[in-house]
């Protein structure tokens, strides 16, 4: 049995029915240690993962396990590492608090994204203002709308708001994310059935895509996908996509679909800053009747900087933990519950320097080659983590990160972040490598 591959395929049952920040707080640094006599052994990260998910998950766990393995009767939990992630491992978690009686999850009394729930702030006003009116008045404001921003910063909030009010307006609205488009188009070629994909993308009011980047490389379903957006936008139907980046920046997109997407409106989200992170913290306490004091807050709020996902996963952990101790969420109980939990770069900066001399340092060539022009596998690899790494660890953009490694075009650098990306979910040497360079960066 693939292990690793079941337990891919349970977490992709489970996220599905809970909501994003329990799931990734919960699920993110498990794995399936093997199944034996009917009984599986899930890898947790920490004591305190192991009681939660016995408590709150272990029925749904055992669901989805019997789905993926013949008779899986038992499931038991097992402090350690998973094999499969990227992540930071979990020392010294607090072991053996006394659970105390809860019967609902943290995050299931959250309303679904909305134009109500969503902060407003300098970082995302612009966004959220084109968003509205494009809710407002599907197909005649800004066509298409185009929202770009990094990862958990509220691009897929704003969609679903807008198919929402849609919706309610008895609008016909469509929201998919480019991977399921894509996926849809194939299934329809394969099975002949192209009639009725045309049928449903192309008789709606309001298409959203979500994550568009994906369609990067794909050139069968750029064409497709162009055919739909000059089909509704013709019909003055309105269009709205996401990505992680602008179409500009977009490597192997059509010049064509660039174009069109640079027809409407162009709108990003950034980075909060901590009223802002404050501000969602409050909201977010608020939604899930957490009555968490505001020193907590402000301390979940400058440790996470990154990633508003992030930020909630934070407090649904500290408050978790208060609520198994049966005692209040303090800063200090915030400290030692996230000071284990959070990657290091969310305590301690690091500079452009200093990680493109820990990768020359780490793979021992010099800081003159990582720089120059040579192409040689031995110079490029390094040369491509040390993009990789700069865009994770200083978050640099894409055109600085080129300008720092010898003046190199953003293309290049998109390229060589996307590799490292794409690898490091399946090459296990390489996440080793990388992990090994970020201790050495914030050792
Ligand atoms: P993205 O699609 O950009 O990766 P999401 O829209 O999924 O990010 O946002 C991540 C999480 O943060 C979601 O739970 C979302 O509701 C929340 N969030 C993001 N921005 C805001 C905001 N401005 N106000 C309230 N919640 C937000
Ligand atoms: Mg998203």
């Amino acid at each position: 049995m693939d292990t690793t591959k079941v337990w891919q395929a349970v977490l992709g049952e489970l996220e599905v029915t809970l909501s994003k920040a329990n799931f990734t707080t919960w699920f993110k640094q498990t794995d399936l240690g093997g199944v034996e006599n009917g009984t599986a052994v899930v890898i947790v990260p920490n004591a305190f993962t192991r009681e939660w998910l016995k408590r709150k998950y272990l029925d749904d766990i055992l669901a989805a396990l019997s789905k993926h393995v013949a008779d899986c009767q038992r499931v038991e939990f097992s402090v350690g590492q998973a094999k499969a992630a990227g992540n930071t491992p979990v020392p010294g978690e607090p072991a053996g608090e006394t659970p105390a009686q809860t019967e609902e999850l943290p995050a299931a009394r959250v309303p679904k994204n909305s134009f109500e729930n969503f902060v407003v702030a300098d970082s995302n006003k612009l966004a959220y203002a084109a968003a509205k009116a494009v809710a407002k008045d599907p197909g005649s404001t800004y066509n298409p709308l185009f929202i770009y921003g990094g990862a958990g910063l509220g691009k897929t909030h704003l969609l679903q708001a807008i198919a929402r009010e849609a919706a309610l307006k008895e609008k016909k609205v469509l929201y998919v994310t480019a991977e399921k488009f894509t996926n849809d188009l194939i299934a329809a070629i394969s099975q002949n059935r192209t009639a009725a994909f045309k049928n449903t993308y192309r008789k709606v009011d309001v298409l959203l895509v979500d994550d568009i980047q994906f369609l990067a490389g794909k050139k069968g379903t750029q064409e497709e996908f162009f055919h739909t957006f000059n089909a509704l936008h013709q019909d003055e139907k309105q269009l709205v996509f996401t990505s992680d980046r602008p179409p500009k920046a977009i490597p192997t997109l059509e010049e064509r679909l660039r174009s069109r997407f640079e027809m409407g409106m162009i709108a990003d989200v950034g980075l909060p800053d901590l009223e802002t992170r404050v501000a969602i913290l409050r909201a977010q306490a608020r939604q899930r009747h957490y009555e968490v004091s505001d020193e907590v807050i402000e301390y979940i709020a400058k440790q996470v900087q990154q990633n508003i996902r992030e930020l909630g996963g934070a407090l649904i952990r500290v408050m978790a933990h208060a609520e198994l101790a049966g005692t209040q969420a303090t800063p200090k109980l915030a400290e030692q519950v996230l000071g284990s939990i959070l990657t290091a770069r969310s305590h301690r900066l690091v500079t452009t320097t200093q990680v493109v001399e820990a990768a020359a340092k780490f793979y021992d060539v010099s800081l003159e080659d990582l720089k120059g022009p040579k192409r040689q596998k031995e110079i490029v690899r390094p040369r491509q983590i040390a993009m990789y790494l700069l865009r994770e660890e200083v978050s640099l953009s894409y055109p600085k990160i080129g300008q720092e490694l010898g003046g190199r075009d953003h293309t290049t650098v998109i390229h060589a972040v996307d590799k490292i990306n794409g690898e490091m979910e399946v090459n296990e040497p390489l996440r080793h490598e990388v992990s090994l360079i970020r201790e050495r960066l914030y050792a």
